[in-house]
């Protein structure tokens, strides 16, 4: 009987590989039976939760029984007087990566297709997938950089979105304001390009472009933003992206009504206005990555600058093997092969102890699995 009904699976969905998430601490003390773990997976800010988003969640609880505000108006407003646009250019989704799907539910028809770059984020391609859109993967340059000419070749009449993911995971590089300058100025105007700058408040080159600008010059961009990285409320899902308010009108139908809860807008809002947190966890990320970064010279490892809260870096040994190896001692990292890069790994930026435990462990099994070839 159950046959009969998997025949009508839509045929997309064979096609679907599931995100592979960081591994959860609590499964590798289980699994290993640790006490002690640590994780520098998944780029979540290692400050923790702002105090002042705590607060606002305790007041919040009583509210509990209410339906959240489905058109998020005071995040809206709060967010539009913080950026200078106006409330009807948000769309907020539990998380950005709903918001890649409602992007992908609103412009892709099936066969459409979609450019990414490559290696990038894995959900543009899952959103694509599940509205059977098809997605172009441009490769990085030398270096992961981004080369935007290599992007305006590989678009097409079939071309729906174009996704930039600027700085990019998970290599860290970014693209450059009179780079994204020239290459919006040249592709067709009905393709969206959609700027996906999850990392965008950790930024310290001076020549990186911001996608709201050119938003506000008026090209076809959608700006997507998170509180998951440096505003730290990841577990919550809130994410947002800034476009025309009459692209947004159309995204807006594909949304469910309720789909921010209460305590992540309150939790939001407080996050965004907590400048002495935003500022620690800039300054905890800024000297976590130097001292990453002298870790890895001394190492004689290979690494990519980043403007982000992770590092990519070249290993010299099988990324898979050393995933498991730092694992047992109680250090989840992020293997490359699921990027495509199997000597490679990407380590999140953590607190000043964090990142000496993950070095002298790094230093270990790099030399046991060197010594095994
Ligand atoms: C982490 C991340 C997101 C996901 O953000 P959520 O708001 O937690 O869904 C989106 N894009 C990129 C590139 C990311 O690294």
């Amino acid at each position: 009987m159950s046959n009969s009904i998997v025949k009508h699976v839509r045929a997309s969905l064979h096609d679907l590989k599931p995100y592979i998430p960081g591994k959860p601490i609590a499964d590798v003390q289980r699994e290993l039976g640790l006490d002690d773990v640590i994780k520098l997976a998944s780029n979540e800010n290692p400050v923790g939760p702002s105090p002042k988003a705590q607060a606002a969640i305790q007041a919040a609880l009583t509210d509990l029984h209410r339906y959240p505000d489905g058109g998020q108006v005071v995040l809206k407003s709060e967010l539009a007087k913080h950026l200078g646009v106006s409330e009807d250019m948000f769309l907020i989704g539990n998380g950005s990566d709903e918001v890649i799907s409602f992007l992908c539910a609103t412009f892709v028809e099936p066969g459409e297709e979609i450019v990414v770059p490559s290696p990038s984020f894995s959900e543009y391609k899952f959103a694509s997938t599940v509205m059977a859109g098809k997605t172009v993967e441009v490769p990085l340059r030398e270096g992961f950089e981004y080369n935007l000419d290599d992007f305006a070749e590989a678009i097409t009449e079939h071309t729906r979105i174009v996704f930039l993911c600027s700085p990019n995971n998970p290599t860290g590089t970014y693209i450059r304001h009179s780079d994204l300058e020239k290459f919006l100025e040249k592709i067709p105007s009905d393709i969206l390009v959609v700027i996906d700058e999850a990392y965008n408040e950790y930024v310290e080159a001076p020549d990186y472009a911001q996608g709201l600008e050119f938003l506000k010059q008026g090209y076809n961009v959608a700006v997507m933003r998170t509180f998951s990285k440096l505003y730290a409320l990841a577990s919550l899902r809130v994410g947002y992206t800034i476009a025309k308010s009459e692209i947004v009108s159309f995204v807006n139908r594909v949304r469910e009504p309720f789909n921010v809860n209460h305590l992540a807008q309150v939790a939001a809002i407080a996050a965004l206005h907590d400048e002495e947190h935003i500022a620690l966890s800039r300054r905890v990320n800024s000297e976590g990555k130097q001292a990453l970064y002298k870790g890895f010279s001394s190492l004689g490892l290979r690494y990519i600058p980043t403007e982000t809260n992770f590092i990519l870096v070249d290993t010299g040994v099988n990324s898979k093997e050393l995933f498991q190896s730092l694992l047992k001692k109680g250090v989840i990292i992020r293997d490359g092969g699921f990027f495509g890069l199997p000597t490679w790994i990407r380590v999140s930026i953590g607190l000043p102890e964090e990142n000496e435990r993950f070095l002298a462990a790094l230093k270990e099994s790099v030399s046991e699995l060197s010594a095994k070839v």
